[in-house]
């Protein structure tokens, strides 16, 4: 079963707050991901009425010791010194099969002393959207937390009506976030800054240890991290909609889904999110905000650090400007791979403005545009039927003029590029299969009514994102002006 151990509980208390799961009505199993179990040591499946119980935390799974953390954040920009889980328990860290320590939390299991107003409760849709599009991102080997159940309480919450309410576990490599550093910080808690700054560098970046400065070496692995998580994002479309400061992983994953939604017609300043009306954390603005998030990071750190008062700041800056080169380096090496260019070819950042521009103007969808590409790559490099690939690309553009001259220019880079491998990694950079936003909310109007086929065959798709079936590219399939969703809800 899972081996529960419990190193976060060794960090001093303000950090985490022992505190129960409060029962459901009715618990009842909609999803277990059993390769994630398997890879947490579940080695028989237990039944579905035990796993249900277990992950709405009617009855924990034995050696869980349910705690709340503690975390401050910065929300749209302002400061609130104390957040924490409102909504979530920490069961444990369970060690997988590859040696890793991962979180396993419960998320809308009830109050906790850090619910404020909040009834610690989930709605069904925000479960189903997060359990799609983590379990997406893994399939595409971005960095992500991941689900492991869901289950519907047989509750109701009350949001902006009244839904069926539903538990999600979560697996992290942590649930540490920059605003679990605030929230020691704020409090002027310098020993339990440093223990968490430790425990930190033991647990996810034990390199940073051995050097002159371990806190300065810290925040340049997470830097680092979190450069290369946003140009990951950045190259699928992906917006988070919620990059606050308690949204921001020490770890470098992808956490807290919330109102989050993949671009279709490709826009920089595209926001789904119907919380962020100032167009804060607008697909362009990520890569900034991460940048902006980890400088409160390193405010956090600059008492820890082994010089002092100017001189800390001013190396925390310096490491904070390497942000702009990581992601620019992250970026480049992306962007050859979605256009099939070899990783050292100098075109692809020229290239891919250009196609911006093409995709803008011609109101192309992001993800059918690189679909697209890739097909014709395929046949350009089989000479085969390329012109009706061709067809196809430019049927998916307004403004075919344009993207005609485009592709000249991509077809001559191409041919300087080696063409087999980069043709596997182009493939792979540019998935068939989204979780789009119009799917994801047929699935979430059909599970309100009591029916989750939809949800299975949305997550068999989205976690085969490469696969080319029929099944796929139905699903693959942009919405059409009627079914598109403009409002994302948490
Ligand atoms: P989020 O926007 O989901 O990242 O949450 C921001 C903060 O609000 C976190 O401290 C959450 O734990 C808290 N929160 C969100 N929803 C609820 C809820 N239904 N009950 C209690 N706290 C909540
Ligand atoms: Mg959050
Ligand atoms: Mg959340």
């Amino acid at each position: 079963m899972l081996s529960f151990e419990h190193q976060f509980a060794t960090l001093p208390e303000p950090l985490w707050v022992a505190c129960q799961p409060t029962p459901v009505a009715q618990p009842s199993l909609i999803a277990f991901n059993d390769a994630l179990g398997a890879q947490l040591g579940m080695q028989t499946r237990p039944d579905d009425a035990t796993l249900a119980q277990w992950f709405s935390g009617n009855q924990l799974p034995p050696g869980a010791e349910p705690r709340a953390l503690g975390y401050a954040g910065h929300q749209f920009g302002n400061f609130v010194p104390q957040l924490g889980d409102g909504r979530a328990l920490l069961l444990g860290e369970v060690v997988n099969q590859q040696g890793e320590r991962r979180d396993v939390q419960l998320k809308g299991s009830g109050r906790t002393p850090f619910s404020r107003g909040g009834d610690g409760r989930a709605p069904l849709g925000p479960v189903l959207r997060e359990y799609l599009v983590s379990e997406f991102m893994a399939a595409v080997g971005v960095p992500t937390t991941r689900a492991l159940a869901a289950v519907s309480t047989g509750e109701r919450v009350v949001r902006q009506m009244a839904e069926p309410g539903a538990v999600l576990t979560r697996v992290a490599s942590s649930h540490i976030r920059v605003g679990t550093f605030q929230f020691a910080a704020v409090r002027r808690d310098e020993d339990a800054l440093k223990a968490l700054a430790d425990h930190v560098i033991a647990r996810h970046y034990p390199e940073a240890a051995n050097a002159d400065d371990p806190y300065l070496a810290l925040l340049e692995a997470v830097t680092a991290r979190q450069a290369a998580l946003v140009a990951r994002w950045m190259s699928l479309g992906f917006i988070h909609g919620v990059m606050n400061t308690d949204n921001c992983s020490i770890a470098g994953e992808t956490i807290d889904y919330g109102p989050c939604a993949f671009m279709e017609q490709f826009d920089p300043q595209k926001v789904y999110s119907s919380i962020d009306q100032g167009g804060r954390y607008a697909f362009d603005n990520q890569p900034g905000i991460a940048q902006w998030n980890l400088a409160r990071f390193a405010e956090t750190l600059l008492p820890l650090m082994r010089v002092e008062g100017d001189a800390a700041v001013e190396q925390a800056t310096e490491v904070l400007r390497g942000f702009t080169a990581r992601f620019g380096a992250e970026q480049r090496r992306l962007h050859a791979d979605k256009l099939g260019l070899a990783p050292e070819s100098d075109r692809a950042v020229a290239l891919m403005e250009a196609l911006e521009i093409q995709m803008h103007q011609g109101r192309m969808d992001m993800t059918a545009t690189f679909d697209a590409l890739t097909h014709y790559a395929q046949v350009l490099s089989a000479d085969t039927s390329a012109h009706s690939q061709k067809e196809a690309l430019l049927a998916l553009t307004t403004q075919p003029a344009g993207l005609t001259a485009w592709l000249a220019d991509w077809e001559n880079a191409q041919q300087a590029s080696q063409q087999s491998e980069r043709l596997e990694v182009m493939r792979r950079a540019n998935p068939v299969v989204i979780p789009r936003n119009h799917r994801i909310q047929e699935v979430i109007d059909a599970a309100v009514e009591g029916d989750f086929a939809p949800f299975h065959t949305l997550l068999a798709a989205v976690t085969q994102p490469f696969d080319e079936s029929e099944e796929a590219r139905r699903l693959a399939a942009p919405a059409t002006e009627s079914e598109q969703v403009l409002r994302t809800f948490c």
